[in-house]
């Protein structure tokens, strides 16, 4: 029989003076360091390559649920969410996507609704479509009142 015996150190301070102090909430084990008093993970995961990440944002874009990418991937939801985050920041605005507007352009006004998280917190998503491109011209979320229909209006580009 072989039997080998691994040493944990902390990872901040280098200390062996570490105690086992329970899981995270992903169950990987996590230590507690006497000497310096932080805990962290014992033996953390390797970093997601970008080819990773991107097979997971492919996966949100084609409209597979958060909770969805997380059982095929195994990757914690929270992590996915900053991710898409991450990836909308770097998009370029609406409006520097639209093709030119012709003078008798026809925009059609429509509005959708969701609830975000719990059923009594509707959300409406306003949206401004450009009948001859099928183009999202401009999009306001929030109630249905007039506010939100304002800030739709505003948001409708001059040309
Ligand atoms: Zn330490």
């Amino acid at each position: 029989m072989i039997q080998e015996t691994k040493t944990f150190e902390c990872r901040v301070c280098k200390s062996t003076n570490i105690i086992k102090n329970g899981t995270n909430r992903c169950g990987t084990a996590q230590y507690h360091c006497k000497d310096c008093g932080t805990y962290r993970v014992l033996s953390p995961k390797p970093a997601y390559s970008e080819m990773n990440k991107q097979t997971v944002l492919r996966a949100g874009l084609e409209r597979c649920s958060l909770r969805g990418v997380e059982r095929i991937f195994g990757i914690t939801r929270q992590t996915v969410v900053r991710w898409i985050s991450a990836h909308i920041q770097k998009l370029p605005k609406v409006a520097d996507t639209l093709l030119l507007a012709f003078p008798d352009d026809v925009l059609e006004l429509d509005d959708v609704w969701s609830f975000v998280l719990k059923k009594d917190g509707p959300r409406w998503l306003w949206t401004a479509m450009c009948r001859r491109t099928r183009q999202i011209v401009a999009f306001a979320i929030g109630d249905r009142s007039k506010t939100t229909c304002l800030r739709l209006w505003k948001a409708i580009p001059e040309e």
